[in-house]
């Protein structure tokens, strides 16, 4: 272990669940159901899967480095200029490198506690200084944050809203944030949930905030979470830079060929949008009925108090199949989360977790 660098020594790895097909042969079940990673529950259309194929034909090339097409077409999606975006390999990418080229060591990086996980993973890649600002009802508190703000601060990552809890932060009170910090600080908005929920883009400040970053992902919304596809829009400097950092290749050819046809497609992301409110009120209303509180949400997800049992209950549920995802490593050792799936996986769910809930009591 001393051969490690010595920020990576205590660093915990993130922990993905196991697959899907590993644990069905393992519990000799038919069909597993994930609720795990908040995923969209929908398949993309046959003409979108046409083009994912067509680009699978000229996999032998690299892919085009530059994301040429799709930052244009992103561009004029997001009315900004093709120069403010960066493409990274997941939005995890993205969030790497930005901490890649902004911190550092003696670099403070702040975030919120009950965080993404990737924020100090990335933190203590590169050496900097992780400052967990302790949350207010499990939300970011951005006043508190904002205090801890010092000289040294580089980077802050914010999400809104964010993972693991689901909660959201007021475009006002964004917007203030934003005012009050200095420029020394390069303030990451992730919006990887942004779809799901009611708010203004950090897209529309970027002009007046040349230190804001906003992350994106075609992971949730645009059902892509297979291909890896993130990207970020800033200032055109801002970009530059972290073009320096970025591997030449780091988006691969099927994911840019998807994406665009995505793009094109009128209704996907209108009826994801529209699956997850129903599947979010079902799942809210049938937890509320197990007497279980929730966290207020506004993604694709419902982070639930489980409480003392929430480690048997997640075991419990993956014994029939159902996985959703425990929160202890992210110190919610009472809490669960889970992703919206389709009627019937929500139904499923509900339905085991009273099961064992009634077999505790
Ligand atoms: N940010 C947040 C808040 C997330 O929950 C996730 C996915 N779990 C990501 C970023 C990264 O997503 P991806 O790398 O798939 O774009």
């Amino acid at each position: 272990n001393e051969l490690v660098n010595e920020a990576i020594q205590q660093l915990q790895p993130y922990v993905p669940g196991k697959p899907e097909e590993t644990l069905r042969r393992e519990l000799g079940l038919e069909k597993i159901i994930k609720l795990a990673s908040n995923e969209t529950p929908l398949r993309l259309s046959d003409a979108v899967w046409e083009r994912s194929a067509a680009a699978l034909r000229d996999i032998m090339r690299y892919p085009d480095g530059s994301g040429f097409d799709l930052k244009r077409k992103l561009a004029d999606r997001l009315g900004v200029t093709p120069d403010m975006i960066t493409l990274g390999n997941g939005s995890n990418d993205v969030l790497l490198i930005l901490a890649q080229a902004f911190a550092g060591p003696g670099r403070e990086v702040l975030f919120s506690q009950y965080a993404f996980a990737v924020y100090p993973i990335a933190a203590a890649t590169v050496g900097a200084t992780a400052v967990v600002v302790p949350a207010r009802d499990y939300a970011h508190d951005l006043m508190a944050i904002q205090e801890a703000i010092t000289p040294h601060t580089r980077l802050i990552y914010l999400a809104n809203p964010n993972n693991p809890t689901g909660t959201g932060f007021s475009d006002d009170d964004f917007l203030h944030f934003m005012e009050m910090a200095p420029l020394h600080c390069l303030v990451v908005l992730d919006e990887a949930y942004f779809e799901f929920a009611g708010h203004q883009s950090g897209i529309g400040l970027l002009t007046r905030f040349p230190n804001l970053v906003v992350t994106r992902t075609f992971s949730k919304a645009f059902g892509m979470a297979g291909l890896r596809l993130g990207y970020s829009v800033s200032s055109p400097q801002v970009a530059e830079i972290l073009n320096r950092v970025r591997q030449p290749f780091n988006v691969n050819s099927v994911a840019l060929a998807t994406a665009l046809a995505v793009l094109d497609d009128p209704n996907y992301v209108r009826d994801v949008v529209e699956l997850n409110a129903l599947g979010l009120k079902q799942l809210q209303a049938g937890l509320k009925t197990l007497d279980l509180a929730c966290l207020p949400t506004e993604a694709n997800f419902v982070t639930f108090h489980a409480g003392p049992k929430a480690g048997a209950i997640y075991d419990a549920l993956l014994r029939e199949g159902v996985i959703v995802r425990p929160l202890a490593g992210y110190d919610m050792p009472e809490y669960l989360r889970v992703s919206v799936g389709l009627d019937s996986e929500n139904e499923r769910f509900l339905s085991v977790l009273g099961d064992i809930l009634k077999s505790q009591a």
